[in-house]
């Protein structure tokens, strides 16, 4: 299971205790996270990009960050710094 991103706040309507000294910590955080997967979470999926920047004008991305690299315009080869 996901790591409960919802922990801080209270769902509304749930029938949790108010946090409190009384309060069981282990017990709210189970809830909010049943709350959660409750409510059709879609799933994101992060995907990291480098942007090229050639001399000439011309940017593009590439999925890797490559040393040398070849532009797609001007055809040059690139040594490629971050
Ligand atoms: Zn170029």
């Amino acid at each position: 299971m996901v790591p409960r991103p919802e922990n801080k706040s209270a769902p509304a309507g749930a029938p949790g205790p108010a946090p409190g000294p009384q309060a069981p910590a282990p017990m709210a955080s189970l809830e909010s996270g049943i709350v959660v997967s409750e409510e059709e979470l879609g799933s994101v999926k992060a995907q990291r990009l480098y942007k090229m920047r050639c001399e000439c004008g011309r940017s593009w991305f590439e999925l890797e960050l490559p040393k040398i690299v070849e532009c797609p315009a001007c055809k040059k080869l690139g040594l490629v710094s971050a």
